[in-house]
């Protein structure tokens, strides 16, 4: 058979499977279900009531138990609620309307912001920043992080350049962890802007599928020692840790941007959820309960990995190139036409993120990159819907070349 006719039978079989989103699975949601029976107590270790006002930066058991596990000392964390994106949302909207430590004016007065979007990124990221009319700068990622090379001389050169978005462990999509170099390099290098700030967004902090998980290292602690110390906005949640709805957030800084920030939320709300802040320290217990947690997340989520990798070995060959992560949610595919092959899925009922999503303003120049998010189908959906993705791209690379 032809691939156009391979393409005919897929359409043929009427399939509705959805690779769009990635969210946790049900069984992955189901080894928290203890969540739901917990706390116990709504006493914090240090006596405060956690049915009650108050506590703002969020309780310390629980910000200890991170803080190793985020790269932050825990007098710098801040506990969020559910949402890591909500805290770095808001983050922008300080920036914009209260001037951030070391800046000579609020966002908002300067004639042009600029973020850096190392891609292929997180679209949500490239939403936030299109949303505030924050202009954004592609730069290609490589397999140590973005090309610093090109963050170097933009950052040192463009005093608009006011920030740039990192998702530094098992980047999504395409699954990178950043090199030593790569940190260093970010953490040192001169910026024309003296309120330039990295979002490093560490959602994938403990999120390995391997027994040898990769080591970041720690911007925050290296943009000290370099004179940096207030340059570094870390975020991360348990969203994927434990319940995607229903988890905690984090947000972790110098002291002095700690200060900016609660100063400015204090005026959004007067304290967090600390009964599901006990409820995560007492499922959770230490870094070790975390560590131990996330292997069965791993046991759960792994297979599904290998299958996308097997089955686009057997079905794709070298049409395409993807990545194999060690960590992370996400597998990036390289194919000719991408958009098309998203359409093509599509009309076959099978939905992928928007071709272009990974790239600002929605724009792959090169049109290649799909993303593919295995974890919330089971293995049969997963095997029928890469087998599909398979055919489209060879019947769009039999037509268009
Ligand atoms: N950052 C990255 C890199 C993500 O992939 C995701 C989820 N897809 C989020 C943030 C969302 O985090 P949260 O649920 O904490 O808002």
């Amino acid at each position: 058979m032809t691939a156009q006719a391979d393409y005919a039978a897929l359409v043929q079989r009427g399939l509705s499977l959805d690779l769009t989103r990635g969210k946790p699975s049900p069984r992955q949601l189901d080894l928290s279900n203890d969540l739901l029976r917990l706390p116990t107590s709504y006493r914090a270790a240090d006596g405060t009531d956690g049915r009650n006002y108050g506590n703002l930066q969020g309780l310390t058991e629980l910000r200890e138990l991170f803080a190793p596990l985020v790269q932050v000392p825990a007098g710098q964390l801040v506990v969020g609620g559910n949402s890591s994106l909500a805290l770095m949302h808001d983050t922008i909207v300080h920036a914009l309307l209260t001037k951030v430590p070391g800046a000579a004016r609020r966002w908002v007065e300067e004639p042009e912001v600029t973020f850096l979007c190392p891609v292929p990124g997180y679209d949500r990221h490239f939403t936030i920043t299109e949303r505030f009319g924050i202009k954004m700068v592609p730069v290609p990622m490589n397999a140590e992080g973005p090309d610093m090379d090109v963050v170097e001389r933009l950052v040192a050169a463009d005093a608009s350049v006011k920030g740039i978005w990192c998702v530094p462990k098992y980047s999504n999509p395409s699954g990178v962890t950043y090199s030593d170099e790569t940190v260093r390099r970010l953490a040192a290098m001169p910026a024309a802007a003296p309120d330039f700030r990295i979002f490093w967004d560490n959602a994938y902090a403990v999120h390995h599928l391997t027994e040898t998980p990769d080591e970041l290292a720690d911007l925050l602690a290296l943009a000290a020692e370099h004179g940096n110390a207030d340059r570094v906005f870390v975020y991360a949640s348990t969203s994927k840790v434990t319940l995607a709805g229903s988890g905690v957030s984090f947000f972790g800084s110098s002291p002095a941007n700690v200060e900016w920030f609660l100063h400015n939320t204090g005026k959004q709300s007067i304290g967090p959820d600390k009964l599901n802040q006990l409820r995560h320290v007492e499922f959770l217990g230490d870094p070790a309960g975390v560590a131990a947690h996330m292997r069965r997340h791993a046991e759960l989520i792994g297979p599904k990995f290998e299958l996308v990798d097997k089955v686009l070995t057997e079905r794709l060959g070298d049409l395409g190139t993807w990545t194999s992560p060690a960590g992370g949610y996400f597998i990036s595919l390289e194919v000719p036409h991408a958009a098309e092959v998203v359409a093509r899925a599509k009309a076959a009922g099978i939905a992928l993120t928007p071709a272009g999503a990974t790239h600002p303003y929605g724009k792959d120049a090169a049109d290649r990159t799909i993303r593919i998010a295995p974890t919330f189908p089971e293995l049969d959906e997963l095997e029928q819907a890469i087998e599909g993705l398979a055919v489209c791209a060879r019947a769009v690379a039999e037509e268009l070349g």
